[in-house]
């Protein structure tokens, strides 16, 4: 990112796009009106829960009810108008999703699924189950979400392949000394998670995707919490496959996004079956469909792609660097102020280019459950758990952690609001 050319983010005039963000909830906060009579305080709704999913523009919810009202239909298949006004939105979501990230083949590289989740688990079903086994091992990274940890755990006990773990130092980033130990001759894999979903580091992920391909192993890369808050250009970085969800960078629910280069996704086998996929059927075989329509049958999240398209259009038209910029700030901002508050443990390494927007953090003696509830007193939506890494919490040695994350609307003073709320929590317990 070239940091002369960021720009302050307009944040008023963008929260005018989000009309969710002026939700209000009666929290038992009352005031004396002129007649003496108690009313409830509306409190400010705080959104602070981005990593989970970020609130919809505007433009993009406008876009998809128009599509309802306007060209709602199937795709590929239809000669009359609707159908074909609704393919070529279809067609063109891709596009524009390949130029985002950098994806010079085009529509081909990017196939359309319902999420992160399912990218990888794509690549798991088509490529791990029939091109891994015993001896080969997969390197996975101990700060790895579930999607992908549970996903190659399950392919590697179906495959007779191993897994190992990338370890983190005790900053909570990658010990990349341990990483070339990892990555050898046997890796048929590198799965690595680009910007952690609970310790906010951002990883390497050119030199994990440049060792992978040293030792002729493909690299995954997830982007789930990347592509909402960075520039991306998945060529510079050399995946072979990356994976996001729309859902997570101010697009719609039921959209993600597989990259993956075009000679790779042409060898491979598609891993769901069924019509718009294929060339020729016969009773006896079929031949599969051109690239990206192979892997992806039946009717697919249409409204989405075209909400998808628009987010990735709003997102453009704010710049990925001004994002990640305001994102930076806000993060360094919260760590600092919750690093004044006593008894608080934060995850994940110090304020600078390699932490992303998010903060997760424990109040001592205080359950995260416990903390988001009280947040949720004051109106302030925080996530509590375990973010779905386990394994990274048990490393913690904790079973749970709350965690703050940012987006675009946020503001400083919003991180006031949470950091007033945790000193209410801290004399509630004390
Ligand atoms: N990977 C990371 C790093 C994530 O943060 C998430 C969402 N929490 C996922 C994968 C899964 O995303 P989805 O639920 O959209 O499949």
């Amino acid at each position: 990112m070239s940091r002369q050319n960021v720009e302050a983010l307009d944040v008023e005039g963008i929260r005018a796009d989000f009309p969710i963000l002026e939700r209000e909830f009666s929290v038992g906060s009352e005031t004396q009106r002129a007649d003496g009579e108690a009313v409830d305080d509306g409190t400010p709704l705080v959104y602070l829960d981005n990593a989970a999913t970020t609130h919809t523009p505007e433009p993009v919810v406008e876009a998809m009810s128009d599509y309802y009202r306007r060209y709602n239909s199937n795709v590929h298949r239809g000669i009359h108008h609707l159908s074909q006004e609704a393919s070529i939105a279809y067609e063109d979501a891709h596009d524009r999703v390949a130029e985002f990230v950098g994806a010079s083949g085009g529509r081909e590289e990017i196939i359309f699924t319902k999420n992160t989740t399912e990218s990888e688990n794509l690549i798991a079903y088509s490529w791990g189950l029939s091109e891994l086994g015993p001896g080969d091992e997969v390197v996975l990274t101990e700060m790895e979400h579930h999607a992908s940890l549970v996903t190659w755990q399950q392919v590697a006990q179906r495959t007779g392949a191993d897994v190992k773990y990338i370890r983190i130092d005790e900053d909570g980033r990658l010990d990349m000394d341990h990483a070339r130990e990892c990555i050898t001759d046997d890796t048929a894999l590198v799965s690595a998670v680009h910007v952690s979903n609970t310790l906010g580091t951002v990883n390497p992920v050119s030199e994990l995707t440049e060792l992978a391909h040293d030792h002729d192993a493909l690299s995954l890369i997830d982007g789930a919490q990347a592509v909402p808050n960075q520039p991306v250009d998945v060529e510079e970085i050399g995946a072979d496959f990356y994976a996001f969800s729309g859902h997570k960078m101010a697009g719609p629910t039921g959209i993600g996004v597989l990259y993956g280069r075009k000679e790779l996704l042409e060898e491979m086998e598609p891993y769901l079956y069924g019509g718009g996929m294929v060339r020729k059927v016969t009773f006896e075989d079929t031949t599969w469909g051109e690239l990206p329509w192979k892997f992806e049958p039946g009717t697919p999240p249409i409204a989405e792609a075209v909400g998808l398209h628009a987010a990735v259009d709003y997102l453009e038209e704010i710049g990925m660097a001004n994002v990640q910029a305001h994102e930076r700030e806000l993060s360094t901002y919260a760590y600092e102020r919750l690093s004044e508050v006593g008894d608080v443990d934060i995850y994940g390494p110090e304020p600078g280019p390699d932490r992303g927007g998010l903060v997760s953090f424990n109040l001592e003696g205080v359950h995260a459950h416990d903390l988001a509830s009280i947040m949720n007193d004051h109106a302030v939506a925080i996530r509590a758990g375990d973010h779905c890494t386990q394994p990274l919490h048990d490393k913690l040695g904790v079973a749970a952690s709350a965690r703050a994350s940012f987006y675009i609307y946020n503001t400083r003073e919003e991180i006031d609001v949470l950091v007033d709320a945790l000193e209410d929590a801290r004399e509630l317990f004390a």
